[in-house]
């Protein structure tokens, strides 16, 4: 039976990222999903200077638009516009920047299969054996990258206490290509959330976050959000989903199957912003594996060093969100600090280490109250 080095589920950002690192340093990488691409995925699409920066190629050609600015609005009455010199955030269609990315990694020498169910995931010491529609597979390694349902997880990890989920619901809505439109974030219409403006060019897509589970976010809530932004057009591609959190929490025992992506809980609950994460937490797993293949140690080891700057950076901004959408006033009060608002954009659009902008913002708090 062929033994492969690494079967990758899910052929998204995680799964493309892991599946292209595999295939360009020579491994036997088999990279799975359940659809054919071009496939629909609820999600903004919009990529961080730091996103596009880790990727192994140009995304250029399936950029919409290139954003140097953000709205970012407390209420009706206060908003702050945030500016830098370079684009911060670049704006694709899933659909498109899916199946780039896919024939990116099936060139860079993946191959790819369209798979039904996975019945069964079994690991022993030299590696792990997987029942794929009525099939059986060996591999040395398995990487879940299937999303927030993930089969792998639900098969491997059933208890997986640390991982959690929240809710995000999108529209498109066409807009002018000469409509000149700004990237908003607006704090009023959902508490512990966000409702958002994506431009796109020929459209914007327009959604509804909230991590809080008693937020009900549905059609009818979007539909009045749209409605109080004076967004008169019919909505289509109405579509919702969960992304997935916690990676945190999650401590890496011995084990040949590595959870990446929403999968394995890597989205940032204050942001909602989950396709850098997957595509790092997919090239630690390549990175691990291959170093495990190469005679360097236990992969599992590899995978939670590689992992654990990203997962710091989630537990911070994890505590962070708790704080800021419980003190909304505050943190809005903070956004219209140059030089707070300035080292906030740099992270989000950058990714700088977050510790060190908890402690500014620790110190500038303890300042404002003592002043206060
Ligand atoms: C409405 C919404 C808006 C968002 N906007 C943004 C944004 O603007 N920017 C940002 O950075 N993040 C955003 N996110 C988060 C982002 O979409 C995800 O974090 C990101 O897609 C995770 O990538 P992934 O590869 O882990 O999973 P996915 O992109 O979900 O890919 C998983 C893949 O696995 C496949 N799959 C699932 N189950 C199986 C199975 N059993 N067998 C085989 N294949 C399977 C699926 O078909 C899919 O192709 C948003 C999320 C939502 C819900």
């Amino acid at each position: 039976m062929k033994v492969w080095d690494a079967l990758v589920i899910g052929a998204g950002p995680a799964g493309c990222a892991a599946a292209y690192d595999l295939a360009r340093t020579g491994r036997k990488v088999l990279l799975f999903d359940r659809s054919d691409f071009p496939r629909q995925k609820a999600c903004a699409g919009g990529l961080t200077a730091k996103t596009v920066k880790a990727l192994r190629y140009s995304v250029e050609p399936v950029i919409r638009q290139q954003m140097a600015q953000i709205r970012v609005e407390r209420d009706e009455n206060r908003s702050i516009v945030l500016r830098r010199r370079s684009d911060y955030c670049f704006m694709t269609v899933r659909e498109e920047l899916d199946a780039y990315c896919l024939r990116q990694t099936i060139a860079a020498g993946a191959e790819f299969r369209r798979i039904g169910a996975i019945q069964s995931i079994v690991q022993d010491e030299s590696g792990v054996i997987v029942a794929i529609d009525g099939q059986i597979l060996r591999t040395s390694f398995l990487i879940g990258a299937d999303g927030v349902h993930s089969r792998v997880r639900q098969l491997t990890e059933p208890d997986a206490a640390w991982f959690w989920r929240a809710f995000a619901l999108e529209a498109c809505v066409p807009c002018s290509a000469t409509e000149r439109q700004d990237l908003v974030f607006d704090f009023s219409p959902v508490r512990d959330g966000y409702g958002w403006i994506f431009p796109k060019a020929d459209h914007l897509n327009v959604g509804l976050y909230s991590y809080n589970q008693a937020e009900k976010i549905d059609r009818s809530r979007l539909n009045t959000y749209l409605q109080i932004r004076g967004i008169t057009q019919a909505p289509t591609h109405v579509i919702g989903q969960y992304a997935g959190f916690g990676a945190a929490g999650h401590s890496i025992a011995e084990t040949r199957v590595f959870l990446i992506g929403d999968a394995g809980g890597f989205v940032d609950p204050l942001t909602g912003e989950g396709i850098y994460f997957a595509v790092v937490s997919g090239q630690a797993a390549a990175a691990a594996i291959h170093s495990d293949l190469s005679g360097n140690g236990p992969a599992h080891r590899h995978f939670a060093r590689h992992t654990e700057g990203l997962r710091k950076n989630l537990d911070i901004a994890t505590k962070a969100a708790r704080w800021f959408y419980s003190n909304l006033d505050e943190g809005f009060f903070y956004l219209s600090m140059p030089l707070l608002r300035s080292a906030l954009l740099n992270t989000f659009a950058d990714g700088i280490k977050l510790a060190g902008l908890a402690s500014t913002v620790r110190a500038r708090s303890i300042h404002r109250h003592t002043d206060a």
